[in-house]
Parts: structure tokens; C-alpha cells; sequence
């Protein structure tokens, strides 16, 4: 097990490693005592925050949760709006702003929603057990709100001000597709120099170490419709025009589209053709979950699923259908998020801890809204170390806390200097 070093040994480990001809920058004493001195009041923040159960269909939950982010950043300084949901459960998005005296202009942003049903709290309760501390949205994402407020609270008290304006925003309904958010996020976003975005990152059960993570799969929807002709099945099967039949067929025809376009899946996973019984079947259709890895590549799926449709049927007489709806845009952080990840590495180094970056996840991320356009440089998990996120047991790791702290902190500074 990894443990973070006090600060005797961290100027021990380095001066050690500048003896031996390393260029590993001493670690910032003051952020790091102040990183460390954040911890009791963060985990407070957490317990908090966890035994508020906030499902994304819990308005309830949500607006308590609203209450208490939005009195948080009005305590740090920051003005704040409420924006209300549109679609989905009424809810309201918090976004909180501040103006300083530097060039930059960032955004951090979490969500306050969990994937967990009403009652969570009575089978699985907040607990601290060594290590970790367990809860239902404790990592996924409560620990990325409790970072955000905390590292603001640390830069903030020292009287850090290198930035042109700091934005937090804190939306309700992540975890079921940002219908009523992706548009803000992504209109906020632009505005923006940099996003920081707080989904977890994997806990050491599960993964070699804490990482950042450049890239993540958008999500798509192909639906297609089959209309056939009804008949008896009995009497008169040959009057009838079979559209299950012709929708197997259709979705075995389509089912390898995407192994000649790249950054893109098709998987048909529901399809419906409610009888009855002994009628020819008239009207049958498909679901198909598509995941994007480079985008517009849906967009060529959707071109060559029209192209194969319409060039051919099994049955005679029948009419299909398809289309593709993109839930979430795929996030690829490129280059300029490749250069902030790196910095990322640089200041874990100084702490004398490895920072890994993931290219790539089948997971969706509110990271895709904010980097749709391409013009703020975003990059995703900065919250806490955790696993059991969409399962049983969720937990966060507690020695994540203070190196999380120390990278946001020092982050935001060094970018905020350029
Ligand atoms: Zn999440």
C-alpha cells in the first residue's frame, strides 16, 4: 500500500533524488500542510453530502443537495444561479461564479445525482472502515463536489486570485444522460480555458494507481422501424408481410457495419414485436446502443446504415427505417489535455506518487459536452479514488484525499500563471 509521505520524508525522498541527479521539484510544503489540514473538514463535507440520497429522479434529494452546494460556494465567494431543469425530474443546476485579477477563466465541474433508488441509506449506510469510507454516491460523485469545494476553499484562504473568472457547475442528472444539463455545460464550457471535470478514478483494488482520463466514449441510440402488412396466420400467411422477419434480417445485414468505420459500435440489443399470436406481424422494432470513440463517427454509421437498408429486403413489400440519436457526445481530450494531464503527472511526482493516464473508457462522461466544440482544453477525474460506483458497496479510499487536494490546488495555480 502506497502512503503519501509526511513532509520530513518528502524533503528527505528529494533531496535524496536531487542528489542522485532527478529534476524532481520539491513538492510545495505550504499547499501540502493546507492539503492536509482540508482532510477532516472534506470527509464532514462528504458525510454529509452522502446522506442526502440524491437519485436522479429524486427531486427532493437534488434540491437539498442544490441548498447545501450552493450555500458552500456562496460561503467560498462565488455568486451563484439556479438553473431549473427543463426535462427529466425537476431539479435545479447550480453554477457558481467569481471574478479575479488573472487570465484564465475555469470551470470545475461534478454532478450531485446518483444512480441509487430511494431508501439506499437503510441497506447501505455512510461507514468508515479503515481506509475507506463507504456510502451510495460517495465516489460517483459526491467526492468530486467535496474536492472541488475544498480545493477552492484551500487556493481562496491563501488569497490566490490568478484567474480571470472560476466557475463551478454542479448538475442533476449525469448518471441519466444530461438531457436537461449537456446543453449548459457545453454553452459554459465554451467560455472557458480550461474544464477540470470530477468523475472518480479507479481505487487500487482495481487499478496500479490514480489517473487522469483523456478520452470517453459517446453514446448513441440507432432505432429501426420495420412496417409489414398484417394477415392471419392461420388462414392466409401469404397475404401477410412479415416485419420480424424483415427485421432479423435487416439487423443481421447491419450488424458488422462498424468494422469499416473506426471509432465506432453497434450492438442491437432490443427488439419488439408484440403479436399477437396468430397475426402475421405487422410492425416490429429494434434498439441498437452505439458507443463513440472519434467523433462524427456516428454520423458515418448512420450514412451506411441508410445505404444498407436501402439496398435490399428479405421480404417484398415491406418498408424500414432507421436513425441514429446521439445521447452523449464522445470526450477526446487531444493534445491540449494531453499537455494539462502531463503537468498533472509532474505535481504528483512532487508528492512522490505516480499519475496514470487513461486514453480511453466505455463510460460516458459530462466531460463529451464540455469538450464538444474543442475549444476549452478539458480533462476528466479529479475526484476521489473509489470503486463500486453503478454497483453494491461504494467506497472511496481516504489516502486519495490529500493527494487530490494537492494536485487540483496545484494545478489551478500553475495554469492560472500562464
Ligand atoms: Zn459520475
Amino acid at each position: 500500500m502506497r502512503h503519501l509521505p509526511s513532509l520530513s520524508s518528502v524533503a528527505l525522498v528529494c533531496s535524496l533524488a536531487f542528489a542522485a541527479g532527478a529534476v524532481q521539484a520539491a513538492p510545495d510544503a505550504k499547499l501540502l500542510a493546507a492539503a492536509e489540514k482540508a482532510q477532516p473538514a472534506l470527509i464532514e463535507n462528504l458525510k454529509e453530502m452522502v446522506l442526502i440520497e440524491s437519485g436522479s429522479l429524486n427531486s427532493e434529494g437534488l434540491m437539498k443537495m442544490a441548498d447545501l452546494t450552493d450555500g458552500r460556494l456562496k460561503s467560498l465567494g462565488f455568486q451563484t444561479r439556479r438553473v431549473k431543469t427543463t426535462t427529466g425530474a425537476p431539479a435545479e443546476i447550480v453554477v457558481g461564479t467569481m471574478k479575479g485579477s488573472g487570465k484564465r477563466k475555469f470551470m470545475l465541474q461534478a454532478h450531485m445525482d446518483t444512480v441509487y433508488p430511494a431508501g439506499i441509506l437503510n441497506t447501505q449506510g455512510y461507514k468508515v472502515d479503515g481506509n475507506r469510507i463507504y456510502g451510495p454516491g460517495i465516489a460517483d460523485d459526491k467526492g468530486g463536489i467535496a474536492v472541488i469545494l475544498a480545493s477552492l476553499k484551500i487556493l481562496l484562504d491563501s488569497g490566490w486570485k490568478d484567474f480571470d473568472t472560476l466557475t463551478v457547475l454542479l448538475n442533476t442528472d449525469e448518471e441519466v444522460g444530461s438531457g436537461a444539463s449537456g446543453e449548459l455545460i457545453a454553452s459554459t464550457a465554451d467560455q472557458q480555458d480550461y474544464v477540470l471535470s470530477f468523475e472518480p478514478t479507479a481505487a487500487k483494488s482495481v487499478a496500479k494507481g490514480e489517473s487522469l482520463l483523456l478520452g470517453a466514449a459517446g453514446i448513441a441510440k440507432a432505432t429501426m422501424d420495420v412496417k409489414g402488412r398484417a394477415a392471419h396466420a392461420g388462414a392466409a400467411p401469404e397475404m401477410g408481410r412479415n416485419a420480424l422477419y424483415e427485421l432479423s434480417y435487416q439487423m443481421l445485414q447491419t450488424k458488422d457495419l462498424p468494422k469499416d468505420i473506426p471509432g465506432v459500435t453497434l450492438n442491437w440489443t432490443v427488439a419488439t414485436a408484440n403479436g399477437p399470436l396468430n397475426q402475421i406481424t405487422e410492425k416490429a422494432q429494434a434498439l441498437g446502443d452505439i458507443r463513440i470513440t472519434q467523433p462524427g463517427a456516428e454520423k458515418k454509421l448512420d450514412a451506411a446504415l441508410q445505404a444498407k437498408v436501402a439496398s435490399g429486403k428479405l421480404i417484398p413489400d415491406t418498408e424500414t427505417t432507421v436513425k441514429v440519436d446521439v445521447n452523449r457526445p464522445a470526450f477526446l481530450a487531444g493534445d491540449k489535455g494531453l499537455a494539462v494531464a502531463k503537468k498533472g503527472q509532474e505535481i504528483y511526482k512532487e508528492i512522490d506518487r505516480e499519475l496514470g493516464l487513461a486514453p480511453m473508457t466505455g463510460g460516458g462522461t459530462d466531460a463529451g459536452f464540455a469538450g464538444r466544440s474543442g475549444k476549452a482544453t478539458v480533462v476528466e477525474s479529479f475526484g476521489l479514488a473509489g470503486f463500486g460506483y453503478h454497483a453494491r458497496d461504494e467506497y472511496i479510499e481516504v489516502d486519495s484525499i490529500v493527494p487530490r487536494l494537492y494536485l487540483v490546488t496545484r494545478l489551478l495555480q500553475e495554469l492560472g500563471k500562464q
